[in-house]
């Protein structure tokens, strides 16, 4: 169990993965144009930010988006492909 004192000093690390390939070797890039603290890989050399002003630039929302698209595109299609069929 983590007690208060290892709970503050862990958040106090704020210890940040590489989103890419997942190294904890990280080091402080600069800023963006916004303000948001910059990181790089050197194992890797991508460049990323934790924070966001947009929520949809956060990692893994482009995937989610094409995730529900591609679950949802194909009953619509069907349905339509099944209109189409019957008026014709
Ligand atoms: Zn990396």
């Amino acid at each position: 169990m983590v007690g208060a004192f290892e709970r503050a000093h862990i958040m106090a690390l704020n210890i940040v993965y590489c989103p890419r390939c997942n190294s904890d070797h990280v080091y402080r890039h600069g800023k963006s144009i916004a303000g948001h603290v910059c990181y790089r890989c050197p194992a890797c050399l991508h460049v990323f930010q934790i924070s966001y002003t947009y929520e949809a630039y956060k990692p893994g929302v482009k995937e989610k988006i094409i995730q529900m698209v591609s679950t949802v595109i194909p009953p619509v299609c069907s349905k339509l492909a099944s209109i189409r069929s019957s008026t014709l």
